[in-house]
């Protein structure tokens, strides 16, 4: 990627060295007493990889704008000095870092929270406390001051965060400020909050201080903005000072997709383009561009100025100097699953990456050389298998992979399988990739025994065998019109037009979403527009329009035994997408089920004390897993040390995030 030139007001320039821009990310590690070392490293380990411009995770420029309570602030020169830490650590690898100023207005989660109006957002606990005119000065104020105080900790610049439904995206729409002041009403006004902050911190701080202006380009929220609003105000913050513009899309409170892994990859690439059109200053693409081949593409069409990545660079920071070495085989994607990034931030607890563990955890997981070399079988090649095996054989164990199956996977096979899911290929991709370059010998097709390994006197073997399924008992299970979930999703079995699918976990709903899929007319991201109504065209107020889902030609029954609603146990910030699709196709969905038998007639349940025939041509068994660990007992009865990882240590709560942690951590510690 070739290097961006800003020239500043002042005619003086500076040159990022490539047009890769690491979006912000709050990680967690911001407020662990060890973290200012933890963010070095991690932010270090990105810069060593090639990214020309880091954005930090957002910080608020006072207490009132935090999102919960206890969050660090940027307020002081005491709270300023141990950012020192970062910006020396990024510098010394040659890349340029700016800090996220970010005031959560109404989405605080503590009851100091300020806003332009008294209005709670539909995800907040809380009412936020109208602004005076007071508090709007002293607030523009108060980033004024981190602007300088980030400006003496070393920080290029900062990024003033005015999207995904903040405090300065509150103000500019008619949706969160219904002020009658100078501050409120027409466009100009609604504007002027945003735009005074980013000239007053232009003419705070030096003329090559880089300030950022993350712009709301579509809301995707009733009472959003206009388009043509959207362009006064990235047209008046570029004249207030802002050196950069980076559009981001939708609000933390909108039911539209907009990173999530069902979202086409780089769907809203044309809204910039046609704003950038609009701009003299440099514009950023971002949302969903996780593969630096449709980076390149969108610089090279003139699409943007920088491509913004973030969860990518949490699954490989390596990534752009891979591609600019030819290795993009060996680019850990990330799939944007949200598992070990979003849902654990907002559930309040570290960020990492499923892909990728050490994410987060640069300075304690480790890989480094073994200094006994062990020869070590690994049986099973899922996500923990793979895992194991690479992370060992990077190490420099001999490793060798059993599994009976004649290609790498495990459950990731039928994941990529399920409409929306593509992206898992990526990772099995790469995990093949990282087997040939690390030198795992691989025993596919050949189901490994007892007798096998041992002959063979292996130092360590590590069971990675998995899970099956559970199996039920109740009258009907072995008709031959229940199916079993593998056999549905990898297309061996033909499925009728009326189905109800037992269990709703994961598995559950992604047997639903495969079978309630329908084709629309059109490409991909016409099926996506279409299914959640987004007006990529910039005429409704927020771009939203009517949505026109495709109604599933089955019927279809999602049912659960437990009495609450359906896919609490999906991810916190996915769960909501997946069941307001099925939701929109029409799937019957429900719970307190008793299964009493399946027969001809169909599958016979009660619910809430009512028996009833669902008169279904099939039913698909997903009622959860058990471990599979057939060689444990007689491995340890010959002393062979044995190891367990993911589903056949616990099948329990198990997901590849899980799996994959514990095969990386074994391997580092064997
Ligand atoms: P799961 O998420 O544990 O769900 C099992 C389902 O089966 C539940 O809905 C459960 O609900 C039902 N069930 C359990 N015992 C039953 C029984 N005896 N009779 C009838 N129903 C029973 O398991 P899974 O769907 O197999 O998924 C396996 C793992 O893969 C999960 O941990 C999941 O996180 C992961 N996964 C995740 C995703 C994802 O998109 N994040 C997708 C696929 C898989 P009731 O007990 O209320 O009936």
């Amino acid at each position: 990627m070739s290097p961006l030139c800003l020239t500043h007001a002042d005619g003086t320039t500076t040159t990022l060295r490539n047009r890769l821009l690491m979006g912000s990310m709050h990680t967690g590690l911001e407020e662990l007493p060890d973290g200012w070392d933890r963010l070095a490293a991690f932010y270090a380990e990105r810069a060593e990889g090639g990214v020309g411009l880091i954005v930090t995770g957002g910080l608020s420029p006072n207490r009132e704008g935090n999102m919960w309570p206890g969050m660090r602030t940027l307020d002081s020169e005491e709270s300023a000095s141990p950012h020192r830490a970062i910006t020396t650590a990024v510098h010394a690898h040659g890349a340029h870092i700016v800090i996220q100023l970010l005031h959560a207005g109404r989405y605080a989660t503590h009851a100091e929270g300020v806003a332009p109006s008294a209005l709670r957002s539909p995800i907040s606990p809380a009412t936020p406390r109208e602004m005076s005119v007071e508090d709007i000065r002293r607030t523009i104020s108060d980033y004024t001051q981190a602007a300088i105080l980030a400006q003496s900790v070393g920080y290029d610049g900062v990024e003033i965060m005015g999207a995904e439904g903040y405090l300065i995206n509150q103000f500019m729409a008619p949706r969160a400020n219904q002020r009658n002041d100078e501050w409120g009403g027409s466009l100009e006004n609604r504007i002027r909050f945003g735009v005074e902050t980013v000239r007053q911190v232009r003419a705070a701080t030096r003329s090559d201080f880089i300030v950022i202006f993350r712009l709301s380009m579509l809301d995707l929220v009733e009472g959003g903005c206009t388009w043509d609003e959207v362009v006064e105000m990235a047209k008046a913050v570029a004249v207030a000072g802002a050196s950069i513009i980076n559009p981001y899309v939708g609000w933390h409170e909108s039911r539209v997709p907009t990173i999530a892994t069902l979202v086409p990859r780089g769907a809203f690439t044309g809204l910039t383009r046609r704003l950038k059109s609009e701009l003299d200053v440099p514009v950023v693409a971002s949302n969903r561009i996780n593969d630096p081949r449709l980076a390149e593409q969108i610089l090279a069409q003139d699409g943007a100025d920088l491509v913004s990545m973030a969860r990518p660079l949490l699954a490989d920071p390596m990534l752009l100097n891979k591609f600019a070495s030819g290795q993009s085989a060996l680019i850990n994607t990330c799939i944007a699953c949200n598992q070990g990034c979003l849902d654990e931030a907002f559930s309040g607890r570290l960020t990492t990456c499923m892909v990728n563990p050490r994410a987060c955890r640069e300075t304690e997981l480790r890989i480094e050389p073994t200094a006994e070399p062990k020869r070590i079988a690994v049986v099973g090649a899922g996500p923990g298998g793979l895992a194991f095996a690479v992370t060992a054989a990077q190490r420099g164990h001999q490793v060798t992979l059993y599994d009976a199956a004649s290609v790498v996977g495990g459950q990731f096979n039928l994941a990529r399988l399920i409409p929306g899911k593509e992206e898992y290929s990526e990772t099995l991709r790469y995990f093949s990739a990282e087997l040939v370059r690390h030198g795992v010998k691989q025993r596919l097709g050949e189901r490994a025994s007892s007798e096998s390994l041992l002959k063979a006197g292996f130092d360590h073997v590590v069971l990675a065998t998995g899970v099956v399924p559970r199996r039920l008992t109740w009258p009907g299970i072995d008709h031959p019109r229940v199916l079993r979930y593998a056999d549905v999703i990898e297309g061996r079995a033909p499925v009728g037009a009326r189905v109800a699918i037992v269990g709703a976990g994961g598995i559950g709903f992604d047997v639903a979403e495969l079978l309630s899929h329908e084709h629309l007319e059109g490409d991909e991201l016409a099926q996506f527009t279409a299914t959640w109504g987004i007006d990529l065209k910039g005429q409704n107020p927020g771009g939203m329009t009517e949505p026109h889902p495709a109604r599933m030609r089955r019927e279809l029954w999602l049912l659960q035994r437990r009495p609450d609603s359906l896919g609490k146990g999906l991810g916190k910030t996915t769960g909501w997408i997946r069941r307001a699709l099925l939701r929109r196709r029409g799937v019957n969905m429900l719970s307190g089920v008793i299964y009493e038998r399946f027969d001809d007639e169909g599958l016979h349940i009660t619910v809430g004390g009512v028996t009833k025939i669902l008169p279904v041509d099939h039913v698909v068994i997903c009622a959860g897993q058990e471990s599979e660990r057939p060689l444990l007992g007689e491995l340890e009865r010959a002393g062979q040390p044995v190891s367990l990882v993911g589903g056949a240590l616990m099948a329990g709560d198990l997901d590849a995030t899980r799996a994959i942690d514990e095969g990386v951590r074994l391997a580092c510690r064997l």
